[in-house]
This record gives C-alpha cells, sequence and structure tokens, in this order.
C-alpha cells in the first residue's frame, strides 16, 4: 500500500513533461517535492536539502511530526535516486556518480536521525543566566531532548550565543549550554534551543536508545 503511494509519486512523469525549473527546457525524469524536474535539477535541490538538514539536525531539535516528514524524504529521494541509476542507462558516468552519492548522503541524514533521537519529553529544570550583572534563574520545563540538547520554554530574553545553565530537579545534575535559537510557539511562549558545551548525554538518552530497536526502514 505504502509503496503503491511512494512509486505513484515518484514515478517517471510522463513524456511530454519538461523540467518546470525556470529556462530549463530539458524533459523530467523525477521529481522534487510536487515538480517535475530533470534529472541535473533533481541533484542540485536533493542534495542541498540533504545537506541543509544535516546541519539542521546538528543544532534544532526536531519534533514528532518533523522527524517523521524527515524520514519520507529520506525515503523518497533514496527511492528516485536508485530507480534512476536501475532504469536509465543513457547518464553518463559523471550522473551516475552523483546518484549513488545522493543515495549515501540519505542513507548518512538516516543514520543521523538514529543517532540523536530527538524526543518529546518535558523535564522540570532549572535554568539560569550566569553572567555578572546578567544572571537570572527561572523554572521551566523542556519541549524535546536529544544527546546534544534540549528546546525549551524560557521567560527571560536570550539571544542566540549566550551562555546559560540547566539544572535537572531531581538528579541535580547541572550543564552548561549554548542558545542555538530563540523563537516563539503558537502560544506565544519563547522556545530556545540548546546545545550542550561541555556535558554529552545529560537526558542519559543513550542507554534508553541502545534498548529501543529502530524501526524498520528507518
Ligand atoms: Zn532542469
Amino acid at each position: 500500500m505504502e509503496e503503491q503511494t511512494l512509486a505513484r509519486e515518484v514515478g517517471t512523469p510522463s513524456q511530454t513533461a519538461h523540467c518546470e525549473v525556470e529556462g530549463c527546457e530539458i524533459a523530467a525524469s523525477a521529481r522534487f517535492g510536487a515538480r517535475p524536474v530533470c534529472i541535473e535539477h533533481f541533484l542540485n535541490s536533493a542534495v542541498r536539502e540533504l545537506d541543509d538538514r544535516a546541519t539542521r539536525l546538528k543544532i534544532q531539535p526536531l519534533d514528532a511530526d518533523e522527524l517523521q516528514s524527515w524520514k519520507e524524504f529520506i525515503a523518497e529521494c533514496t527511492s528516485q535516486a536508485q530507480r534512476l541509476s536501475q532504469d536509465d542507462h543513457s547518464f553518463d558516468k559523471r550522473t551516475r556518480t552523483r546518484l549513488l552519492d545522493l543515495v549515501l548522503r540519505a542513507s548518512h541524514l538516516s543514520q543521523s536521525l538514529r543517532r540523536s533521537p530527538r524526543l518529546q519529553a518535558a523535564h522540570p529544570i532549572w535554568l539560569r543566566r550566569e553572567d555578572p550583572g546578567r544572571s537570572w534563574e527561572e523554572e521551566t520545563w523542556t519541549s524535546t531532548v536529544s544527546e546534544n540538547g534540549a528546546g525549551l520554554v524560557c521567560r527571560h530574553l536570550v539571544e542566540p550565543g549566550s551562555t546559560l545553565v540547566l539544572c535537572r530537579k531531581g538528579p541535580g545534575d547541572r550543564a552548561r549550554a549554548r542558545v542555538v535559537y530563540c523563537r516563539y510557539d503558537g502560544d506565544g511562549r519563547r522556545q530556545i534551543g540548546v546545545e550542550f558545551i561541555d556535558q554529552n548525554d545529560f537526558w542519559e538518552l543513550s542507554q534508553k536508545a541502545r534498548s529501543a530497536k529502530p524501526a524498520p526502514g528507518a
């Protein structure tokens, strides 16, 4: 069922379809998003998007919906690249190499998703700023956590690049972290993302990740 849907969405566009990138007259042989595109534009767009996501994954926690949509994107890139390299023997060596490279990048991003699981988890914490003259402390909770950091609600104004201290209620552990983004959620609360500076596995996730079996095809 799922395979049929995927095959229809990523299948070869009709022979008359042309690449929809402006100024490109080449016949479409793939799709990127909903657009029919030529193989050159497919490769360019897919590689750029995979690289962007790999960079973003290092600093920003994903919620469950994003995780699912990223997995679908990776599966679609892989499936199209594999189909193109198997079905069409008219591509030159360079294009074949790029298709293989795309599959490897997609696989690498998929592994990164597994290595750094982003979990929606509400851990109560104390959040502190300890800069001289600008110190404050507030009680808050996390929205998402990963081995490298967390997304959390913060009532104080902070700038990306600032250093904060997180203290876990209960275990009492503390860790220094750098603010990597600051934005507002749908309820008008300030959500910040932090990356740990000197602490690994603050949330004790790696033990849980090792005992959890990866989802099939993930
Ligand atoms: Zn094109």
